[in-house]
């Protein structure tokens, strides 16, 4: 080893070791003598006295070492592991002094986050423009029949126009979602702090819907106990969140069926969980179904008006206010989706 006896060698591991970013050094065989905190965190089977090539056997990262090692310099390389999960790396290579075979210093950026976060976003904007495109080649073909063959035909008029209104309205709506999930990720870092009551609040969206539940024939409940249960919350976010999940329930659930809203006061966390007895989601959809324009049954949930962004604005409103959503669902069982959110006046929960 370096370290013990070369007061040089020893100041060069220490500075290693001392690095932010993951960074490893290698002796001219190739050996780790030292390892960054991040690096330990990074590659947990690596460790130092180990050979680098024993743990990461890429081809071309075993090459672009040597290369540096023999002939100085410096190399970058990019390297994608798949297994255990997919990950990226840019890694840079430099030689550290002029001997026959030189040690070397690799220096790891992990990219895997940011490469999700590109694809998600090209993602994104593809989903988003397929699902406007739709409606909007549907308004066109009307507008286009309505000036040509159709002209003079009453009775199509009105029932075109009725269709295209509805078109137009779907545009609006997921126009609408669309801001709301970018406004709700602009504040995404601000923890609401005003205190608002989630019994009030469910109150009102059981108001709101009575309407809706009653034309599909469900009995809403609201289960709450008797004094206030306080989040600090953003209002309005909370009502839709409580609206996206009650309005879930109706169009998802049973109809004639009940869907029962819970709210649960407790020491550090309260809850409120809507739950209906409808036909359940099959346990593979589960994980997926707060990604943006995931649904279950897309045609099922056009039919129903939905835009596949509800749950997503959900996901995003539980996290803005520092909780977490929880969906339990079984085929044939209904399902439960449940907001747990910090008590208003807890201690903060440590990071
Ligand atoms: P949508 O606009 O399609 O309703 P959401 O993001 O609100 O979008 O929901 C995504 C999908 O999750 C829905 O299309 C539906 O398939 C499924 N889903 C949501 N709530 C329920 C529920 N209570 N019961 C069964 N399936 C549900």
């Amino acid at each position: 080893m370096l370290g013990a006896v070369d007061p040089q060698a020893a100041t060069t591991q220490a500075l290693v070791e001392a690095m932010g970013s993951a960074a490893v050094l290698l002796d001219a065989q190739g050996v780790a003598q030292a390892l960054s905190p991040a690096m330990r965190a990074l590659i947990p089977a690596l460790a130092t006295g180990q050979l680098l090539t024993l743990v990461m056997r890429d081809p071309d990262l075993i090459e672009a070492i040597d290369g540096v090692a023999r002939q100085g310099g410096r190399q970058v390389i990019e390297l994608v592991e798949r297994v255990p999960v997919e990950r990226t790396f840019r890694i840079h290579i430099a030689a550290l002094g002029t001997d026959v075979r030189r040690p070397v210093l690799l220096t790891f950026e992990d990219l895997s986050e940011q490469r999700v976060t590109e694809r998600m976003r090209v993602d994104f904007v593809a989903n988003a423009s397929h699902e406007l495109r739709t409606p909007l080649a549907s308004l066109l073909g009307f507008v286009e029949t309505l000036q040509g063959p159709a002209r003079n035909d009453a009775g199509a008029r009105d029932r075109f126009l009725a269709i295209m209104r509805e078109q137009g309205l779907r545009m609006a709506r997921l126009v609408d979602d669309l801001l709301s999930l970018s406004r709700i990720e602009l504040r995404a870092h601000l923890a609401p702090e005003t205190p608002v009551d989630l019994t009030g609040i469910s109150r009102e969206i059981v108001d709101s819907l009575t309407l809706m539940a009653r034309e599909r024939e469900v009995t809403l409940t609201l289960r709450a106990p008797a004094e206030p249960v306080n989040v600090p919350g953003d209002r309005d976010e909370l009502l839709r969140l409580m609206e996206n999940l009650v309005e879930n329930a109706i169009k998802y659930g049973k109809s004639g069926g009940e869907v029962v809203i819970e709210v649960v006061d407790g020491p550090l966390e309260v809850s409120v969980g809507v739950r209906d007895d409808g036909p359940g989601i099959a346990p593979e959809h589960l994980p997926r179904l707060t990604e943006r324009f995931y649904r279950v049954d897309t045609a099922a949930s056009r039919e129903a008006g939905g835009t596949g962004l509800g749950l997503a604005i959900v996901k995003h409103i539980v996290l803005r206010h520092r909780g977490r959503l929880t969906i339990e669902s079984a085929l044939g069982q209904g399902a439960t989706f449940r907001a747990v959110l910090p008590r208003f006046g807890a201690a903060p929960r440590k990071p």
